[in-house]
This record gives C-alpha cells, sequence and structure tokens, in this order.
C-alpha cells in the first residue's frame, strides 16, 4: 500500500509539472525529430510559429496526425506556408502542417474540387466538423517544399483554442539536446541621456570571456545611471549542426530577478513586434539579432514575466554590482553571462553627436505627413515605436526617406501625386524601392487611385517611380505546339516578368479553366492530367498571365491526346 501510494504520488509529480497534455500529440513523421527551426526562434518579421522538422532533404515523406480530430481548414498559397492542412482535436487545440507536397487522396480530391468551383490555385477552406474527420495515426499528407520554404521540411504547429501557437515540445515530443545555448555578444544601452557605459551614451558592445561550456564572463564595465544590456545567443542541439533559438532567458542584478523572457506561446497579433524586441538598427547593419533584456514604450509582448523597472538596472557610485543572465534552451540545459559592473559617473565621450538640424521629426503616437514636390509621405498614428528624427529629401520623383534602421509597428504610406507627371507610360508606372547603389527597381505592392499612386511599407529607404513595359514571357517547358503527348502525366510552362513581378494567371483547355499549380521558386506552372479535366484528343491551351502593372501575355498551343 504504501509502495501504490508512493508510485501514486511520483506520477502526480510528474505529469503535475505539466497543464499540457503529454504524450496526447505524436511526432508527425516516422523518422527520428531532428529540427531546422525551433519554437519562437527570432525571424526577420515574426517569432517562429511552430517546429521546422528535418525531412533529410527530401520530399514525400507521409505526414501523420498528430492526434485524432478533424480538418478544419486547408489553405492553399503561392507564398507562406504553401499547401497547409490545419486539424482540430477534441481536446480544443489545433495542428498545423506546412509547405506539404500534396495532401492524402481523400483531402486532395476534397480541395481539387473547391480549386476547381473557384478557378483558383490559391483557395481557402474550413470543413465543418463532420466533413474531414482523421483517425489516429492517419497518413493525411506528403511533405513538400511549397510556399516560402527554402528547403524539404515539414512546418508544424500547435495552437491553443485561442489560436494562440505553442512551443510543440510542450507536449511531450523528444528532441536530444545535450548542448548549452552559446552566446556570441553581449551589449550594454543607456537608458537615458545621462547614464553612462564605459563613458559613452551609446550602445556599447562588453568583451566577452568564454570560459566553460554553458558559461561566460564579461570584462568589468564601468557604468552610471540606468542601463539595460542586450545578448545574441542561440542554440544547437545534438542531431544538426544549425542555429536554432533559445527558450528562456532570465536577467538578475545583484542576485535578485530583473526580467525573464519566456518563449512558450505567443499570439500572431504580437508576433510582429520582433521588430521592437531586437536591435532592428544592429540587425540591420549587422545581419545578427541581440535580443534586448529590457522594455521600452510601446511594447506589447506577452513574452516578459517579472519585469522590474521593465529589466533595467540602476548603477549608483562606487558601488559593485554583478548583473547576469541565464539563458535555457528547451531541454533545461542552461548558460550563464557575468557582468561585473562598477559604479562611477564619467564625462560622456560625443563622438556620437547626431545632427538632427537637418531632419524630420515623426511622432510615434500621432499621425505625421511628410510632403515635398509630388510625393506625400504618411505616418498614421503608432506607426514608429518612439518619435524618431528622420531623414527626409526629395529629389524629383526620387524619395530619399533615411535608411531601414528604424522599426515600424505598422504599414506606412509613400504617395505620388501624378496629375502633373509627364511619363509616355503612365499606365505601367509602379513605386520602386532601391538598395544600395544596385540601382534595380523593386516592386512596391502599390495601388492606384485616379492620379494617385500608394505604395505601402514598413521599411524607410530609397524609392522612385520606375515603368514596367514589358510583359510577362511564358514558354513551355515538356510539349510542343501541334505534337501528341498521350503519355504524360503533366504539362510544365515557365512563366517569368522582370519588372513589377506576376500578378495573375489563368489556363485554359477548349474554353475550360484548368488547374495549374504555380511554384514561385521554379517560376513553374504544372497541370496534372489526372485531373482528368482533358478527356479531348485535340486541345487548344490558353494560358493568360498578368504583372503587377497590367501588362499581360497570352499563350497559345494545340495537343493531341488519347
Ligand atoms: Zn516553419
Amino acid at each position: 500500500m504504501k509502495q501504490f501510494l508512493l508510485f501514486f504520488l511520483l506520477t502526480c509529480a510528474v505529469y503535475g509539472q505539466s497543464e499540457y497534455p503529454q504524450d496526447y500529440f505524436r511526432h508527425p513523421l516516422d523518422i527520428p525529430l531532428v529540427l531546422a527551426g525551433s519554437f519562437a526562434e527570432l525571424r526577420s518579421t515574426h517569432f517562429h510559429g511552430g517546429l521546422d522538422i528535418k525531412t533529410q532533404q527530401r520530399e514525400g515523406l507521409k505526414v501523420y496526425t498528430a492526434a485524432e480530430g478533424y480538418v478544419s481548414r486547408i489553405k492553399i498559397s503561392e507564398f507562406g506556408y504553401g499547401k497547409a492542412l490545419y486539424i482540430t482535436h477534441p481536446n480544443g487545440y489545433t495542428t498545423v502542417y506546412g509547405h506539404l507536397q500534396k495532401f492524402s487522396k481523400r483531402l486532395e480530391d476534397f480541395i481539387r474540387e473547391c480549386q476547381y468551383e473557384k478557378e483558383s490555385f490559391e483557395v481557402e477552406v474550413f470543413p465543418s466538423s463532420e466533413e474531414l474527420l482523421v483517425e489516429p495515426n492517419e497518413v493525411i499528407a506528403y511533405s513538400g517544399n511549397t510556399g516560402s520554404s527554402g528547403g524539404p521540411h515539414l512546418h508544424f504547429e500547435i495552437r491553443d483554442n485561442q489560436e494562440r501557437p505553442m512551443n510543440p515540445l510542450l507536449f511531450g515530443m523528444q528532441v536530444k539536446d545535450t548542448k548549452a545555448p552559446y552566446v556570441s555578444a553581449v551589449f550594454a544601452y543607456p537608458k537615458d541621456a545621462t547614464s553612462t557605459i564605459n563613458g559613452k551614451n551609446e550602445r556599447v558592445e562588453l568583451r566577452l570571456i568564454p570560459k566553460d561550456e554553458g558559461a561566460y564572463e564579461v570584462e568589468k564595465i564601468t557604468a552610471y545611471g540606468n542601463i539595460g544590456f542586450g545578448v545574441v545567443s542561440n542554440d544547437k542541439q545534438d542531431l544538426a549542426p544549425n542555429n536554432n533559438g533559445v527558450s528562456n532567458i532570465q536577467t538578475f542584478f545583484n542576485g535578485n530577478k530583473s526580467l525573464e523572457v519566456d518563449f512558450k506561446r505567443f499570439s500572431f497579433d504580437e508576433t510582429k513586434h520582433i521588430r521592437r524586441y531586437v536591435d532592428y538598427d544592429y540587425y540591420k547593419s549587422n545581419k545578427s539579432k541581440i535580443q534586448k533584456l529590457f522594455i521600452e514604450q510601446n511594447n506589447p509582448l506577452s513574452l516578459y514575466k517579472d519585469a522590474y523597472d521593465n529589466g533595467f538596472v540602476l548603477v549608483e557610485d562606487s558601488t559593485a554590482s554583478v548583473y547576469k543572465i541565464k539563458i535555457n534552451d528547451y531541454h533545461k540545459n542552461e548558460t550563464w553571462v557575468t557582468i561585473p559592473i562598477e559604479g562611477k559617473p564619467e564625462a560622456i565621450e560625443q563622438d556620437n553627436f547626431i545632427d538632427t538640424s537637418e531632419k524630420t521629426l515623426v511622432y510615434s503616437n500621432k499621425p505625421t505627413t511628410l510632403n515635398s514636390g509630388l510625393i506625400t509621405v504618411k505616418f498614421y498614428e503608432n506607426t514608429l515605436y518612439d518619435d524618431t528624427y528622420i531623414d527626409f529629401r526629395v529629389n524629383c520623383d526620387t524619395l530619399f526617406l533615411d535608411e531601414d534602421r528604424i522599426p515600424m509597428q505598422k504599414n506606412f504610406y509613400i504617395n505620388y501625386d501624378l496629375s502633373n507627371y509627364k511619363s509616355e507610360h503612365q499606365e505601367q508606372l509602379f513605386v520602386a524601392r532601391y538598395y544600395g547603389n544596385y540601382w534595380k527597381p523593386y516592386y512596391v505592392s502599390s495601388s492606384r487611385k485616379g492620379d494617385i499612386l500608394t505604395a505601402k511599407t514598413k521599411s524607410l529607404g530609397t524609392y522612385a517611380l520606375a515603368t514596367d513595359t514589358v510583359p510577362p514571357t511564358i514558354r513551355p517547358v515538356n510539349f510542343q505546339d501541334k505534337k501528341w503527348i498521350s503519355k504524360y502525366r503533366y504539362l510544365k510552362v515557365k512563366i517569368d516578368d522582370d519588372l513589377s513581378g506576376i500578378s495573375k494567371y489563368r489556363a485554359t483547355v477548349n474554353g475550360k479553366w484548368i488547374l495549374m499549380e504555380y511554384d514561385y521558386k521554379t517560376n513553374t506552372l504544372t497541370h496534372d492530367f489526372n485531373d482528368n479535366i482533358v478527356k479531348d484528343t485535340k486541345n487548344e491551351l490558353k494560358i493568360i498571365v498578368t504583372d503587377n502593372v497590367g501588362n499581360s501575355s497570352t499563350f497559345e498551343a494545340t495537343f493531341f491526346r488519347k
């Protein structure tokens, strides 16, 4: 009886540790779980919403449902998750499977019907809870590389009943990880105009001294006033050499907890604020993401816990203090960074003085409109995080709008008034972004209302008008005009557009719409004859492709099948 009670208590202790169902969800592939990407790892515009599971550089691996449930959503998009499947489970969680090559036969038939009904490759449907039930361990799809995926892998998410993604590892899936997170840089930041770090009132990189695995020291700094810290840290796991994100960061000042960042769960509404979480300016110039261990104004992220004075610490004169950073991966491997601080007021070296006389102040909490010549730039309220002086200059149709170093919470708008603008190709004008000295125009998503051409963007930089007068190109890949192609499974064409890019396409055979899947990475449109839409012997194929300023091309060919 005593033994039983002990067993019972131990079981409760083990399961009591987790508020999430353990071992309810299975790993959706039948190969070992190796991650190309971890939950909440830092991407350029968002925190990663799931796990990127490696598929051994292959496509077509069987994808199993993580548990029983019903298909609650199917979305096919050219970008993003590509072909994606959502399964809702009886316990209220939803699992998501992205970048799929194709669905299982039953689901594939269902979605094809929707595509033919809507005459569109891109579709999104929400089947009812009775329509497409899935059983435990059912193969629901095959892994792929569709959408914005840089190589074959499965993107896998678990969302709670409020659509918030959670770390799937919380549910008991195992990844082999015995290595502690590593730190590649540590920085200190002044909070106020009077704070100093090593005599400077600006971001200062500290000298990092690696000790044993999981332990770093920083050369002693002198500081005064309110300061904060930032860290560049990643985690490697045992079975793959790639960098993943860390799971939890805590900071301590003289033994007292200062801040905790916990990457267990977030909402899609807040994921864009990664631009506030990392040092955006540093990221744009160094491609490395400093995680700021303090909370500035207009930062609504829910990842913070126990923030004392928003993570800033006050260093007083003639004091000796220690600031520590503790970084954990999901598997409780732990890394410590120790920063000794001597409190000492110092005169500020003025080498970083910024001349704001030529710049324009843009407010964070009220709208700002900048105008010169034919260009008007509109920042609505809460576009910037801080009131910021930015460089605004206009030369004819070229807009010099500072550099992409200031994070935006949302889009701002660049309006061109074309009523007096002389161009023989008025209709084919678009707003283009230019990078560095490389004078190639990049199309910026824009719309036209009368004489006003409006582009929306989150990036400061250089913009100008550009013209695209060349229609898209369309060429057959695996067939020729007037030939027999009876044995072919697929019909493939390449489509391309140089400047403004492809906006839409439409393919018909003998006047009937046919599904052609578009892969932007290979510029390929593919029709599968197994759709059984093409049944005639003589077939007139017609494909119309339109670019983003409305130039369009038509391709016609005849082929025969029996
Ligand atoms: Zn992913």
